[in-house]
């Protein structure tokens, strides 16, 4: 148990584009935080990297800073989330990585996944992982590393190498090489493991060509991963909580139990919901992924992912130059003709969940010459609620297959919910009830209170529950006619960018 002066608990948040260490309070105040930017490596067409030395750097600095900021003695433990799927591979003895680290947006083994798609792999490797067949997750680009380090299998067979997800790098490095371990929640991103058993499946090391002494020790995300060394971070501290950072923002968002949501608005849109116990495989090209996994007790999540949400409103912003502000599209959307039918289809980058399109290109539609700025920008607004309503059909078919009801409320976070006519929106074109809370960081927050949870500050996931505190309830006022006629003309929409899939 921690002493009553060692109330704060430092979350070390490594995301894409920057690695932040926080210091909340037991109320979920941010007490002192210091992040520092992420340098991109884009090396061919397609390729995304990052310098895993950068990361262990900026980890080490702002962790440094913000324990001194608190104050000797303060900090009780750190908890660490991060981005997920993205893959590091080292050397155990000297602890230098092998290779740039190969970033989850990286699609450079897409023709590796077609390869075993076209094996007939890809239900195989759904029933076991919960995921697709694709890129975005560790195994193919795991397998590619070690095809491109010298003698990386022989090496990687005799034990000389270790492979993590940042989250197993940074508790690496932050213990000084002691331990080799991951969470569940990370474990679960890579495509080599086995979501039911929670172990590494032996059928997936082989069709990803990968051997198993590379892996880490897969633990709870809630428990002892070892101790941040004094002389490294400037405190011996324990680092008793990892998770993904979806799974982390839906700790943060207390989505804790079967039925509940949460859905972040940033660059893109990470749907996630609590379906409990139950492992669904989706017929619907969702993902199933592990939520948490405490005291050993696995809690299982259904996940969607939009490539375009506050990026839409940059592109209206940078591109079509319609405002100088992100805040100001709103100020136009409500000029906008409520009687306009004008369609933005945001897939500039092709289309995620559930369309998994990679050929679709964007497109915006039913323009007359009465259309104009006011009417694009509240289309860009919208396409981020039509497309939350597709992962909200998906999800919902998903779940009436296995009996559970569809989760009523949506729990909303990230940088486009502090625009108010979006949330309305949101709740209107999704004829749901978009809850926003107090605390938007809620990666961060929910890294802190699993660690909370390890500490003895928090008793059980009910004071996580009881944390959550409510800013706004947006309630849908538009009929349901309507909202169902503006959603047909969405799907239109969309039809007309897919064309080339479908013939
Ligand atoms: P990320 O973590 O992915 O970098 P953030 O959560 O910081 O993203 O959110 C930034 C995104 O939110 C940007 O894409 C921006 O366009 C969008 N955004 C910020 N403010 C607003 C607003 N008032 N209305 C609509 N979109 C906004």
């Amino acid at each position: 148990m921690p002493t009553r002066a060692q109330n704060l608990i430092v979350a070390l948040d490594q995301g894409t584009t920057s690695t932040r260490s926080v210091a909340f309070d037991s109320e979920g105040r941010i007490f002192a935080s210091h992040q520092v930017a992420l340098p991109q490596h884009y090396p061919g067409d397609g390729w995304v990297e990052h310098d895993a030395e950068d990361i262990w750097r900026a980890a080490r600095e702002t962790l440094q800073r913000t324990l001194a900021d608190a104050g000797q003695g303060r900090v009780a433990a750190i908890g660490i989330t991060n981005q997920r799927e993205t893959s590091v591979l080292w050397d155990r003895k000297t602890g230098r990585p092998l290779a740039r680290a190969i970033v989850w947006q990286d699609r450079r083994t897409a023709d590796q996944c077609a390869r075993l798609r076209a094996k007939g792999l890809e239900p195989g490797i759904q029933k076991l992982t919960g995921l697709l067949l694709d890129p975005y997750f560790s195994a193919s680009k795991l397998g590619w590393l070690l095809d491109h380090v010298k003698d990386g299998r022989a090496r990687a067979e005799a034990g000389e190498l270790a492979f993590g997800t940042v989250d197993s790098w940074l508790i690496w490095n932050l213990t000084g090489g002691a331990v080799h371990a991951t969470d569940a929640t990370n474990a679960s991103r890579t495509s080599l493991f086995n979501i039911s058993t929670q172990s590494w499946d032996s059928d997936l090391l082989s069709w990803f060509g990968i051997p198993r002494a590379v892996l880490p020790d897969v633990r709870d995300s809630v428990g002892p991963f070892g101790i941040a060394k004094g002389d490294l971070v400037g405190a011996d501290l324990p680092i008793l909580a990892v998770a993904g950072d979806q799974q982390a923002a839906a700790v943060g968002q207390a989505c804790l139990k079967p039925g509940l949501m949460k859905s972040t608005y940033g660059t893109g849109c990470f749907a996630i919901a609590n379906t409990g116990e139950r492992f669904i495989v989706s017929q619907n090209r969702l993902l199933s992924t592990v939520a948490s996994r405490i005291g050993g007790h696995t809690t299982y999540a259904l996940e969607g992912s939009i490539f375009m949400a506050g990026a839409t409103i940059q592109w209206l912003r940078d591109k079509l130059r319609l405002f100088d502000d992100a805040a100001q599209s709103s100020v136009l959307a409500v000029q906008a003709d409520p009687h306009s039918n004008v369609m933005l289809v945001p897939a500039f980058t092709g289309l995620g969940a559930p369309y998994w399109d990679a050929d679709a290109r964007a497109a915006i539609t039913g323009l007359t010459r009465n259309d104009g700025a006011a009417e694009i920008a509240r289309a860009g607004l919208e396409s981020v609620s039509f497309q939350t309503r597709d992962l909200l059909e998906a999800m919902a078919a998903d779940l009436a297959a296995t009996g559970e009801p569809a989760p009523h409320a949506l729990r909303v976070d990230g940088g486009m919910v502090v625009n108010d006519w979006f949330c309305q929106n949101l709740a209107d074109l999704t004829g749901r009830v978009i809850e926003r809370p107090v605390v938007t960081e809620t990666t961060a927050l929910g890294a802190a209170y699993l660690a909370a949870l390890a500490a003895g500050i928090f008793a059980s996931t009910d004071d996580i529950a009881r944390a959550w505190r409510l800013d706004r309830r947006f309630e849908p006022v538009m009929g349901e006619d309507q909202r169902n006629a503006r959603y047909e003309r969405w799907q239109q929409a969309v039809a007309r960018v897919r064309l080339k899939a479908e013939h």
